[in-house]
């Protein structure tokens, strides 16, 4: 089985997922990380061709 423990996590983040949306609950947005241990990247396009095509799927509003 996969290990998704082996991360690097500091300060109650993931050094591994640099994030600046603050609108979701599971950023840190002091330092501007995801705090989750694995993240879901999905496309909302049938083939993606640029970044602007890609959105995390992790996402989640904040109250
Ligand atoms: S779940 Fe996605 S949008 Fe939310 S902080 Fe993590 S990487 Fe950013």
């Amino acid at each position: 089985m996969e290990n998704h423990n082996n991360i690097s996590m500091h300060g109650g983040h993931n050094d591994s997922i640099g994030c600046s949306v603050s609108e979701c609950k599971f950023n840190d947005k002091a330092d501007k990380y995801c705090t989750l241990q694995k993240i879901e990247v999905v496309k909302h396009e049938t083939e993606a061709k640029t970044p602007e095509c890609t959105d995390c799927g992790s996402f989640v509003k904040a109250n």
